[in-house]
């Protein structure tokens, strides 16, 4: 007897009932305006952003509208003007190169290995090409950022990490984002807090927090934030630095605080059923399980696995036998990109030049989302499930 799966892959927890009971509180009294306080009163956007502060150990943060938003911040404070170059991963999402084209410059995609993390050597050599890296831990994987580090300070190249898969996870010791200029997060509802769209951004260098802060449309309330520099930072940039309004309200906010006060038992939880998958693919013959550093604390909220030089009809055919046993894959090497799996030679707009070594890896990466609301169990049988279809199809193949 074939064993199915009936859960859904896109159906996360519900907000935690402080969530929603805060939020409740914030629409009765109506102040949703992150710069609308009684007197006296702390708005939940800047406790919010205190609390994050806090929790990833840095002295600034800002609450914004999306992570898309916040790395577009973080390049503008940056001064990344029209024309230039900035470095970024050719395997990422979407809203990565997006935020590069944002303001203007354009993206120098960088390869990829067969961890998922981006290729120090392909960067090393494109160093020279640009003052940013947008280095994006796409689907959670962190890359040798001592290495990273080491490079990017000696080429005279700022970070602004793309934590969108990587808040709450770390690289020997230090939170993730915490090793660049700047950090960037996502609070939409697929990744690690959920306030439906939302975003942080965080980092110790005040002239860019306060350069961020006016940005995200602040006006000339930046006294009322929590997690922000001294207002003598704001002398002058208040008056040099254009509102481009992103900022996050106190309805999210609300929703998130509590999520932020519980993240680090969530992540426990996710990692138990990553590894439960993980587990799962060991052994399967013609399948390569993605190998984590020791030096990385993962947050597991979706696995990735290769089918190295598989071809395109076997890969499609184990994606769609999963899926007819109920169990949804996405494979990354489709020719024409669908849902979220757009690969750099779709971003056209960026003119991205073909790396051969990268497009074989990209051609085998299969991905799931790994939502809370699954069970230990539930990931043990979707391991049986595409145990079973991954050595069916290879067996047929070979
Ligand atoms: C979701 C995501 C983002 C952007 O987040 P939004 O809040 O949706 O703008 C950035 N990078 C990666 C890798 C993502 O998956």
């Amino acid at each position: 007897m074939a064993e199915y799966f009936t859960g859904s892959f896109t159906q996360q927890e519900s907000i935690p009932e402080a969530g929603i009971e805060a939020a409740l509180t914030v629409m009765r009294h109506g102040r949703l305006h992150r710069y609308n306080t009684a007197a006296g009163e702390l708005s939940e956007t800047a406790l919010l952003e205190q609390e994050y502060a806090q929790y990833v150990g840095a002295k600034y943060c800002l609450a914004v509208a999306s992570g898309g938003y916040a790395m577009a911040t973080a390049l503008r404070a940056l001064d990344v003007a029209h024309g230039d170059k900035v470095l970024s991963n050719s395997f990422t999402l979407a809203p990565v190169p997006g935020a590069i084209a944002a303001v203007g410059a354009q993206p120098v995609f960088v390869g990829v290995t067969e961890g998922l993390t981006i290729d120090l050597d392909d960067l090393e050599a494109k160093l020279d090409q640009a003052n940013v890296l947008l280095l994006s831990h796409m689907r959670g994987h962190i890359c040798d950022m001592d290495r990273l580090m080491a490079m990017c300070d000696a080429a005279g190249v700022k970070v602004v990490e793309d934590c969108a898969h990587t808040m709450g996870a770390s690289w020997n010791g230090v939170p993730s984002g915490r090793a660049g200029a700047i950090g960037c997060y996502s609070c939409q509802t697929y990744k690690h807090v959920n306030s439906g769209e939302g975003g942080f951004l965080v980092t110790d260098d005040p002239e860019l927090a306060a350069k961020s802060i006016m940005m995200s449309g602040s006006y000339m309330l930046f006294e009322r934030h929590l997690a922000a520099p001294d207002v003598e930072i704001f002398a002058d940039i208040k008056y040099e630095t254009p509102n481009i309004s992103g900022r996050m309200d106190n309805l999210r906010a609300a929703i998130l605080r509590p999520q932020i006060a519980d993240l680090t038992t969530q992540c426990q939880r996710w990692n138990d059923r990553y590894y439960a998958l993980e587990a799962g693919f060991r052994d399967i013959p013609g399948l390569s399980v993605v190998e984590r550093a020791p030096q990385e604390v993962i947050v597991g909220s979706s696995i990735q696995f290769l089918l190295l030089d598989w071809s395109e009809d076997a890969v499609v055919e184990v994606v769609a036998r999963c899926l007819k046993r109920g169990v949804e894959l996405k494979w990354f090497g489709a020719a024409e990109p669908v849902a979220f799996t757009s690969r750099y030679d779709s971003w056209k707009y960026a003119n991205p030049v073909q790396m051969p070594a990268s497009d074989r890896i990209l051609r085998g990466v299969v991905d799931m989302r790994v939502p809370l609301t699954f069970s230990i169990e539930d990931c043990e049988l979707i391991a049986r499930i595409i145990r079973a279809e991954v050595s069916a199809v290879y067996q047929a193949q070979s």
